[in-house]
């Protein structure tokens, strides 16, 4: 903990220093973000480091294996998608995108079938994608485990962009071209993003 208590004193010295009239000027506006980002909750993935973005820039949900479930309002605990219903409805982003990455434990269990492990709640979210899985190895071949669990990783982003246009008001605003979705995929290891094109492949973006 007191690697954070020491970072803390540093952000107090620099960053909040030097930033300190904008994140006043924010914090007095409210936030006006234009995307929203789905990523996992992994410890080694952090998207502010990645792509220069401010406070402000990004409504951000994190859960296991950046997972967005499918439309299902039946008064449970969906915090998923109650954050895709504020960011969408309430905040009116302009881009919702769903970053996999590459190692995902939570991709890795469902490759192994651990899905149906007797968890509380682990196993019921990644079922969610277990026929995404099924497709991925189905094309797979002969492939190398590493590129299954990219195929895989990469099919589970695809699988989250169908659920959002379940979300009745997501599916209205991305036809009425006020919002647009992105499936992204990025590897720390090699320090690559790739993107989704229209055709469902991940190209490598541009550096
Ligand atoms: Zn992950």
């Amino acid at each position: 903990m007191q690697k954070f208590l020491e970072g803390y004193k540093t952000f107090r010295s620099n960053y909040y220093s030097q930033h300190r009239p904008m994140l006043e000027r924010l914090m007095k506006a409210g936030q006006n973000p234009k995307a929203m980002m789905i990523a996992c909750s992994d410890s080694r993935i952090d998207p502010s480091l990645k792509f220069g973005a401010d406070p402000g820039d990004i409504f951000m949900v994190r859960n296991v294996a950046n997972l967005v479930p499918p439309y299902h309002p039946d008064g449970d605990y969906h915090g998923t998608s109650a954050a895709v219903e504020f960011a969408v409805q309430v905040l009116k982003v302009e881009n919702i995108i769903v970053m996999g990455h590459a190692k995902c434990g939570g991709i890795g269990a469902l490759i192994r079938h651990e899905e149906e492990a007797a968890t509380d709640f682990v196993a019921a979210w990644m079922k969610m994608v277990a026929p995404a899985r099924d497709r991925a190895i189905a094309v797979a071949g002969s492939a190398s485990e590493d590129d299954i669990q990219r195929l895989v990783e990469q099919e589970a982003v695809k699988e989250s962009l169908t659920n959002l246009m379940t979300f009745p008001w997501v599916k209205e605003a991305v036809l009425g071209n006020t919002l647009t979705l992105h499936g992204w995929y990025f590897d720390l290891g090699t320090g690559t993003l790739h993107i989704m094109d229209h055709t469902g492949a991940f190209q490598p973006a541009p550096v």
